[in-house]
């Protein structure tokens, strides 16, 4: 057997890297991880975690107007962005250590550097040496994508810089559809940018039910999110006082920040994949089968880089099943079917199981449970914010094929709806569940009436 540095080699401390990495050496592994930026990847330093922080303090000014509906005075209240950015990155430091530290305390060594591979076993860290390992795990993670030929691209930031903006800007546009672009739209219009989004699609969030589409940008110009659909960039044009959007509709928009969310990417430029004879899927993700294992012998990916569903927790348990198969002798694959999501949008959405169309679609005939509501929290002040609480049944054998939930708490609400939805619930049983008291999320085992949408009849 042949003399290696390590026992694994992985390149990326993201959520899927330090897990893998952390259970691996914790089985008594020798186990190095090589990172070019911070550890804790995408999620904790310029993703989930200080968006959500944004999210949560762009809140607070919808909830200062609902507040003077239940009896609070006015308040004088103002935002300080530099307070914020300092909390934020004190919190994300403190996080960021934590990862550091759980890796030390497993056993783990981590390498600063960007890392290639030089063939299947060794390893080149810029500035740190050559390694030779057993196995190799790629869990580099993904990059925002930018339409490059798009003239004027180079005045535009991406979601990397919108973390760290100096001041926030008066208006900015953001271009996309998909669920970072309609975040960070909520959080700068609930900070009192005035926000303009423009997609080029028919409506936001492509792959999201049509009904959670439609309502989400109700509610979204409701909070004064303009909302441009249709529409393609020709070039931006900066000139001293503004930067200018110019769409291919003939349309300007004027703005002082351009941001593009507009996809990402997976991040395997340089990384020397070729050397090793790792090979890529069409869409330039590194190709694995259900164990996460690439068209090398020894060599593993997970994560974002492999493209399949790019969420934190779906790296870490991809990561922790390649763990488990390689180094405890349990081979584990992960079932990436029922997995629920959500969007930070204001409000948000929960989501689980399929859309309407893709139930229609792989199932046939199917029932459909709707309703949009007025919350009490908003009646009792006379907002306007309406609910949405829709399932998807499979006709028949009445199981529930997927649950959208679009209102407050709605990302707290999904997690528990995707245990049911995982264990293959059905209607009646769901319906069993006795309902809590006042809530929103009762009015999900509650809907008794099909609904018929518009233009189906009977057909439905
Ligand atoms: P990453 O976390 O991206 O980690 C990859 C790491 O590899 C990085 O630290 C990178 O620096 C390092 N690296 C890359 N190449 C090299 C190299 N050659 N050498 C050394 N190091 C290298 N997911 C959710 O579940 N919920 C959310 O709310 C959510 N919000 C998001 C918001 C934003 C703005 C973004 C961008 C993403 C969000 N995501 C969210 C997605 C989530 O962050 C990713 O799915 C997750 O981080 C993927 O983990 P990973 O391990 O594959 O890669």
């Amino acid at each position: 057997m042949a003399n290696y540095d390590y026992d694994l080699f992985v390149i990326g401390a993201g959520s899927g890297g330090v897990r893998a990495a952390r259970l691996a050496a914790l089985s008594g592994a020798r186990v190095a991880v090589a990172e070019e930026h911070r550890v804790g990847g995408t999620c904790v330093i310029r993703g989930c975690v200080p968006k959500k922080f944004m999210v949560y303090a762009s809140e607070f000014a919808h909830s200062a107007k609902v507040a003077e509906g239940y009896g609070w005075s006015e308040s004088q209240a103002s935002f300080d962005w530099k307070r914020f950015l300092a909390a934020k990155d004190r919190e994300i430091a403190r996080l960021s250590g934590i990862y550091v530290t759980n890796l030390n305390n497993a056993g783990a060594e981590v390498i600063h550097g960007r890392a290639k591979l030089v063939d299947a076993h060794t390893v080149e860290v810029e500035g740190k040496g050559v390694f030779t390992t057993e196995k190799v795990l790629i869990a580099t993670g993904g990059r925002p994508w930018l339409p490059e030929t798009l003239p004027g691209v180079e005045h535009a930031i991406t979601s990397e810089e919108a973390f760290h903006l100096l001041e926030l800007p008066k208006r900015i546009m953001i271009a996309g559809g998909g669920y970072i672009a309609v975040e960070f739209a909520g959080i700068f219009a609930g900070l009192g940018v005035d926000t303009t989004l423009v997609y080029r699609g028919a409506n936001i969030l492509r792959g999201f039910d049509d009904d959670v589409r439609a309502h989400v940008t109700d509610e979204m110009k409701k909070r004064g999110v303009k909302i441009v659909l249709g529409c393609q960039h020709e070039r931006i044009e900066k000139t001293e006082a503004c930067i200018v959007n110019h769409m291919n509709s003939g349309a300007a928009i004027e703005t002082d920040l351009v941001m593009f969310a507009t996809g990402r990417a997976p991040y395997t430029a340089g990384l020397g994949l070729e050397a090793a004879g790792v090979k890529l899927a069409e869409n330039g993700a590194v190709a694995v089968d259900a164990y996460s294992k690439t068209s090398v012998e020894n060599i593993w990916a997970v994560g974002d880089v492999t493209d399949r569903i790019n969420l934190t927790p779906v790296a870490i348990r991809e990561g922790a099943a390649f763990a488990q198969t390689e180094f405890y002798g349990n081979p584990t694959t992960f079932d990436h079917d029922m997995v629920a999501s959500a969007v930070f949008s204001q409000p948000p959405v929960g989501s689980v199981g399929l859309s309407e169309a893709d139930a229609r679609h792989k199932h046939g005939k199917i029932d459909i449970y709707l309703s949009r509501f007025r919350p009490m929290k908003t009646t009792f002040y006379g907002g306007d914010e309406r609910c949405l609480i829709k399932l998807v049944v499979e006709q028949g054998s009445e199981r529930i094929l997927g649950c959208h939930v679009v209102g407050p708490d709605a990302p707290e609400i999904i997690q528990m709806a995707a245990v049911a939805l995982k264990m293959g619930v059905t209607k009646p049983q769901w319906d069993s569940t006795c309902a809590v008291h006042p809530t929103l999320a009762e009015e999900l085992v509650t809907m008794r009436e099909k609904h018929v949408p518009q233009g189906l009849g009977a057909a439905a």
